[in-house]
């Protein structure tokens, strides 16, 4: 059973009076469980397409299904309401920026989507995800006081706190050397692995892609056909 389905989906910016399709009629369907990997050069629409497939952005046209709601249709959104909903319900999100509050301890940063939200199935355990991750000894420190990895932890933790079914990581380990890099890479595999989470990794960093079920190239806002 598919989670994700776009179908024709675009995304038109303008730019003066240049018109860029950052994404260009992409079709896509991807399993619950499976772990797909988006790269490509700079510029050729992976955060784009990573942002309309997690509903963060509106595309300008196409339909996007995820689980049994259609969320675009020929480029409209159903209400802001229920879309909220389906991203709280879907989705986790992992940048290459951490975004973690200054003034929160690690432990209060990974309960901030409670302040908004708390899922049916969240697990509250902070501690038992803080262990996974390998940062429960962090918990009462300051993001000032972490390393770049254990902050991208935290970021992953944050995420994950409402129970996710699709983990979305643009460039998530764009700011770590590569022994964190593997190291992030590894928890993304595991939770896949082990959680049964969808995962949707953007990178250009083909060690890190060729962890996927399936590798995807964008050039130009499309997906080369291999
Ligand atoms: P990538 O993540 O692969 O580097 P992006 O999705 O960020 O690519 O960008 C794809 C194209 O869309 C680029 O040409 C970029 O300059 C353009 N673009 C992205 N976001 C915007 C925006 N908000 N306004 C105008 N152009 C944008
Ligand atoms: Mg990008």
């Amino acid at each position: 059973m598919s989670i994700i389905r776009a179908r024709n989906i675009n995304k038109i910016y303008l730019r003066g009076a240049e018109a860029i399709a950052a994404v260009n009629g992409i079709d896509i369907e991807i399993e619950a469980g499976e772990f797909v990997s988006f790269t490509g050069a700079s510029g050729s629409g992976k955060t784009t397409l990573i942002h309309l497939l997690g509903c963060l952005e509106n595309p300008s046209g196409g339909t996007l299904a995820i689980g049994d709601a259609t969320v675009f249709e020929a480029g409209k959104a159903m209400p802001e309401s229920k879309l909220n909903l389906v991203r709280r319900v879907h989705f986790g999100y992992i940048f290459q920026k951490f975004y973690l509050i200054p003034t929160l301890t690690v432990a209060e940063n990974i309960r901030v989507p409670f302040a908004f939200h708390r899922n049916t199935g969240a697990n509250s355990n902070v501690s038992e995800i803080a262990s996974m991750l390998g940062i429960e000894k962090r918990l009462n420190h300051l993001p000032k006081e972490i390393s770049g990895g254990e902050m991208q932890r935290v970021a992953i933790a944050r995420a994950l706190i409402n129970n996710p079914k699709v983990l979305l990581a643009d460039e998530p380990t764009g700011n770590l050397d590569s022994k964190r890099s593997d190291e992030i890479a590894d928890i993304l595999s595991q939770l896949n692995r082990e959680k049964r989470i969808t995962v949707i990794l953007v990178t250009h960093n083909l060690n890190l892609a060729k962890r996927a079920g399936r590798i995807l190239e964008l050039r130009d806002g499309r997906i080369l056909q291999s």
